[in-house]
């Protein structure tokens, strides 16, 4: 298929990308480049560009003569989204519907939408199911769904073959080690657990260690790049017209905030310093996912199923690009 991959730069997209381009797919890249890096993207395929242009993304889609969308590109931060709710709206939200219209427009129907369990906000019933109410309790979860639903009306209304991928926490890195997380600022647990072990940080604070869990830390599902990466191929396969269709993709565990800590301490082999902080605003205290939909729909499997291979991945990684893709500024 001829494929265009909005966010192909950023984390997942690229780790996506590397992957789907071994499938033999021909894959465009449509970025701006904003948060993500020129160097995860393979050499003469990114073309830069606004979701939200909708011009450009007409010319891009008929030129390239594109089958589907894999559309990554987005903002992701709950704490950003609290802060900045309109730019927000109009990067995940406005954006996509403008990428939609002008999709309709030249005949592209087939899409796969990266979605979040930030979807579901803070349900008390775990573990997370498709059918667990979506209720986000913010911008980021609340754009996300809004998204969603466009797309449902698209499969309703026009024929549209929809997949939304419901992420947990996306985590580690390709096994070869030139492909990983690189975030300006960096927010994300693992990431800043390893920037502690190679003494680039001082100490990991952990947010919290009151709250109604076995270690009083929280819990979330950590699921390896690369399987998400998987699904996505899995999810192409599987579009089929007139259908909105949705999975969960996590591993299916939960892990609290020191089990984190102490897989990294493993796998690195060093000291990782932690001091006990506040709760961070709006962490709900345990999100794990109900996988059996993507096991059954997707055929899917996670094939990192423990915790400290995902962090060893995702050590080689900060370990060989302590300055992560090194392009700030470029
Ligand atoms: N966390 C923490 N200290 C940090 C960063 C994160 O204790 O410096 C906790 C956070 O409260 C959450 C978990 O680690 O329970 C994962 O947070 P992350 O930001 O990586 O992902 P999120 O779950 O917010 O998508």
């Amino acid at each position: 298929m001829n494929l265009l991959v909005t966010g192909g730069s950023g984390y997942i997209g690229s780790h996506a990308v590397r992957l789907l381009a071994r499938g033999g797919h021909e894959i465009w890249i449509y970025d701006d480049c904003l948060r993500g890096h020129r160097a995860a993207v393979p050499r003469g395929r990114l073309i830069e560009g606004e979701v939200g242009d909708r011009a450009s993304i007409e010319r891009v889609l008929r030129e390239r003569r594109i089958d589907a969308v894999l559309h990554f590109a987005g903002v992701a931060l709950v704490g950003e989204s609290m802060a900045r709710p309109d730019f927000y709206e109009r990067k995940n939200l406005h954006a996509s519907a403008v990428m939609f219209e002008a999709m309709e427009s030249v005949g592209v129907r087939q899409i796969v939408f990266s979605s979040t369990t930030a979807t579901y906000g803070a349900p008390e019933q775990m573990p997370i199911s498709e059918d667990t109410p979506q209720r986000p309790i913010n911008p980021y979860g609340a754009t996300k769904l809004a998204v969603e639903r466009l797309l449902e009306e698209r499969c309703r209304r026009d024929g549209w073959a929809a997949f939304a991928l419901r992420y947990f926490n996306a985590a580690g890195a390709t096994p070869a080690g030139d492909l990983g997380e690189d975030h300006d600022p960096e927010t994300h647990l693992i990431p800043l657990v390893l920037q502690v072990a190679l003494g680039q940080r001082p100490r990991i604070t952990v947010f919290g260690d009151d709250y109604p869990t076995p270690d009083g830390t929280c819990v979330r599902d950590y699921v390896h790049v690369d399987d998400l990466a998987r699904a996505h191929a899995a999810a192409l396969d599987r579009l089929r017209p007139g259908d909105f269709q949705a999975c969960n993709l996590g591993s299916g565990c939960g892990h609290s905030v020191r089990e984190v800590i102490e897989a990294c301490r493993r796998a690195t082999g060093r000291a990782i310093a932690e001091e006990i902080g506040p709760r961070r605003e709006g962490d709900p205290p345990v999100l794990y996912a109900d996988i059996r939909r993507a096991q059954c729909v997707l055929g899917w499997q996670p094939e990192y199923t423990d915790l400290e291979a995902i962090c060893a991945t995702a050590w080689n990684w900060h370990r060989t690009h302590p300055k992560g893709f090194d392009d700030r500024g470029a």
